[in-house]
């Protein structure tokens, strides 16, 4: 099994930490490299089961640059593209702009969405159920999984799932 993986979300939410942890030093000397297509590569995790490849989608992370028409439907193929979009979020913060920017590029894409809650190690357990709540009424997630990339909590099932789309 073989797939591209978009990992989007606001800046801060963890999106270098999870693949510094599922990658490694790899992801340096590749994001340094200049890219031959529209969308770079971050890193390439291969298994013995599978192969993923972790792309940066651009248009996507920016909310507050005013994007060109162009630049929006980019974004939009690249989305259409890929085999599993990974829209991370911060369990700490509320659903905000930048959230919403991103929600709102994704409407109406067929392609699987997992809703990855970072920083669960910051949050009371019984706080996970209100977050998981106000996401899913606003987009019908293909999973939602909640991590720490910082201390790898839940990383290796989120591994394991994504493989399942691939
Ligand atoms: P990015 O902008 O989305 O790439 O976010 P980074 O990976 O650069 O992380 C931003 C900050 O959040 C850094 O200080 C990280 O150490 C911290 N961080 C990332 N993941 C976690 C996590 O699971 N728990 C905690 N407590 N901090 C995290
Ligand atoms: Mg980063």
């Amino acid at each position: 099994k073989s797939g591209f993986i978009s990992i989007i979300g606001r800046p801060n939410v963890g999106k270098s930490t999870f693949l510094n942890r599922v990658i490694g030093q790899k992801i340096a000397i590749m994001s340094d490299k200049p890219q031959t297509t529209r969308n770079k590569v971050q890193g390439v995790l291969t298994t013995d089961a599978s192969q993923m490849i972790f792309i940066d989608t651009p248009g996507i992370h920016k909310p507050k640059h005013k994007l060109g028409d162009f630049m929006l439907k980019v974004a939009k193929n690249t989305l259409r593209e890929v085999d599993v979009i990974m829209f991370m979020v911060n369990a700490e913060q509320k659903l905000g702009k930048g959230d919403e920017f991103i929600l709102e590029m994704l409407a109406g894409n067929s392609t699987p969405v997992f809703l990855v809650i970072n920083k669960i190690d910051q949050i009371h357990p019984d706080e996970l159920i209100g977050i998981i709540d106000s996401y899913k009424e606003r987009y019908p997630f293909a999973e939602i999984v909640p991590i720490s990339a910082l201390q790898g909590n839940n990383v290796e099932n989120l591994l394991a799932t994504l493989s399942n789309y691939l």
